[in-house]
């Protein structure tokens, strides 16, 4: 581990003038580079004042130090290296390793702006806070900064100098940014989740498409890729669309020879025994990763109930919850387990977590990955645990339907938009949906992906063509991006069913679907230690424990024959089963 840790003294003398010192859920969800820790809630109130820029000869070092690093990682050295001496790079690395600071760093040092596009506005507003806070000039503009503020934004962009510039791929767009950019000139321009470019990345943005023209318009300056995962394809469509020029590529394989891979078959009723027995044996910390909401709070209840110090996290609960949550989670050496969704663990770095376990499949291998990269951080063993049921699929394939655009709708609203155009006229949402024969709820959904891609414009008038002639045609290409899209997911859920069904060692197939060439077995794995069958008894219900029967109130009968835990479990399961899960996305 040698990410840079805050200095003690500068911690000290920082949380002397913060009260609030808890974390805003929002910012985890950057591997920020900047302190971690407390969100300086009280910064905003402290008397305005112009960041300071590094003196004239300031170094990496100083940069850093800046942003509260002592020691930079060999991969951010990799990076840096080649973005200061005006290389394209591509940096792919695991979630918390601290891809910020990488452009973060030649914001301070380059004489031009660095320009950051990230499609994650929590991101933006939390960065930017941080960097403020640390006296590092920056400027965020995105569709939420309006009026005097956007204008003042714009000033500072056409000054330039030592500034970092951070906006969404949508702002990117706007001629006025183009145009203050090009009088300040862009010493770099970082693409931050770079993957979304990709319609074969499993978060496509249309808008992502259009980032490789504007980056012409402002001359070609020096680029920097980044993202956490990509496939061979991932990557290839990032440079092409990006039109990267000999890019140095610095990776971090996700995958680190000290996780223990393991899947276990866990159908029905035996999933809530299995995951049971496998907490109360396992070394903590460990996660444990459900699909949905309910299923947290369930397996919540049942530690709770067999006495296995837990938290939860999940996006149906209060940021207060989950801040309270994490945070006693995270305390150094507390080892505890965390029930939680996909939505926790983004940015977090405890590197002590013993144990992952995926209570049901995530929704593709890159997801699975990421997570199961969040043990053994220390280097240490750590087990990653996945109780695998086929019936997992149903869940995600529910979650996605409710969160992925038809393409078949797409092209209907398409057709409508056409003729609107044709009669040159701007409709309002609701006629809109009128002539599609769509919901406005659907409507302005898919509105919403047309508007990203550029074709139309929303404002209050209504809703302006701008790809005036070819509105249809343009909509058809995006279905059919969507498409491809649809029939990735459900490749990407085969790819789970691959891994959980592999006879030869995890860790290999993992790597290579990566596009790493591995033949050597990890030695580690379930398959590797000659996949060790659990014995029966592992699949049956399990007691409570002794002090549970006293202790618990109102438990009175249910102990007694020691099957409680797992008639909890069953019931849990069972009730999941007939009422269809309620999809909630948290990422
Ligand atoms: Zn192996």
């Amino acid at each position: 581990m040698t990410e840079g840790r805050p200095r003690a003294g500068s911690r000290r003398r920082r949380s002397r003038r913060r009260s609030n010192r808890e974390r805003r859920p929002e910012a985890s969800r950057d591997e920020a580079a900047v302190d971690a820790e407390a969100k300086p809630a009280q910064a905003r109130k402290l008397p305005p004042r112009e960041p300071r820029p590094l003196p004239e000869g300031a170094t990496v070092a100083d940069a850093a130090a800046r942003l509260g690093i002592e020691e930079l990682r060999p991969e951010q050295e990799a990076v840096l290296e080649a973005s200061l001496a005006g290389r394209d790079a591509m940096m792919i690395v695991p979630t918390g390793f601290g891809k910020s600071a990488c452009y973060q760093i030649p914001s301070m040092l380059l004489k031009k702006p660095v320009v950051m596009i990230s499609p994650l506005l929590a991101l933006l507003q939390d960065q930017h806070e941080k960097l403020l806070s640390r006296d590092i000039p920056c400027i965020r503009l995105d569709g939420s900064v309006r009026g005097n503020k956007r204008k003042q934004a714009l000033d500072r962009i056409e000054q330039g100098g030592a500034l970092l510039v951070m906006t969404t791929p949508e702002t990117l767009a706007s001629p006025i940014l183009i145009e203050r950019l090009q009088k300040s000139g862009v010493g770099l321009a970082a693409v931050d989740e770079a993957h979304c470019i990709s319609e074969w990345g499993y978060d496509f943005r249309p808008a992502y498409q259009r980032i490789g023209t504007h980056l012409k318009e402002l001359g070609s300056p020096p680029l920097l890729a980044l993202t956490a995962t990509a496939t061979e394809h991932v990557r290839d469509a990032v440079m092409k669309s990006l039109a990267m020029r000999d890019p140095a590529v610095i990776e971090v394989p996700p995958h680190r020879s000290n996780l223990a891979f393991e899947v276990l078959p866990a159908e029905g009723d035996v999933r809530a025994r299995v995951m049971l027995r496998l907490v109360r044996r396992l070394r903590r910390p460990g996660i444990i990763y459900c699909s949905t909401r309910r299923e947290v709070d369930m397996i919540y209840a049942l530690l709770k109930r067999f006495r296995v110090p837990v938290h939860r996290y999940h996006g149906g609960m209060t940021a207060a919850d989950r801040n309270k949550e994490q945070a006693r989670y995270m305390r150094r050496g507390h080892r505890t387990v965390m029930v939680a969704t996909n939505a926790f663990g983004l940015g977090i770095d405890k590197p002590d977590i013993r144990y992952i376990l995926h209570y049901q499949s995530p929704a593709s291998l890159e997801q699975y990955v990421q997570e199961a990269g969040r043990g053994g951080r220390d280097g240490k063993k750590a087990n990653c645990i996945l109780l695998y049921d086929p019936e997992d699929r149903q869940i995600h394939q529910a979650l996605l339907n409710r969160s992925r655009i038809r393409p078949d709708q797409l092209y209907r609203l398409g057709t409508a938009l056409a003729a609107w155009d044709e009669e040159d006229r701007t409709p309002s949402l609701e006629a809109l949906a009128l002539s599609a024969e769509l919901g406005p709820r659907i409507t302005q959904a898919l509105l919403g992906k047309v508007e990203e891609a550029g074709f139309v414009e929303c404002d209050d008038d209504g809703i302006h063509v701008l790809a005036k002639g070819t509105i249809e045609a343009d909509t058809r290409g995006l279905s059919g991006q969507f498409e491809r899209l649809r029939r990735q997911d459900s490749r990407r859920m085969d790819s789970i069913e691959e891994y959980a069904a592999e006879t030869e060692c995890r860790t290999i197939f993992l790597r290579s679907y990566f596009g790493e060439e591995v033949d050597e077995s990890c030695g580690l794995c379930d398959i590797c230690r000659g996949s060790p069958k659990r014995p029966a008894g592992f699949f049956a219900p399990v007691a409570l424990p002794a002090s549970a029967k006293k202790k618990g109130p109102n438990k009175k009968g249910r102990s007694r024959r020691g099957g409680r835990g797992s008639r909890g479990g069953r019931g849990g399961r069972s009730r999941s089963r007939r009422r269809r899960p309620r999809p909630t996305s948290d990422a």
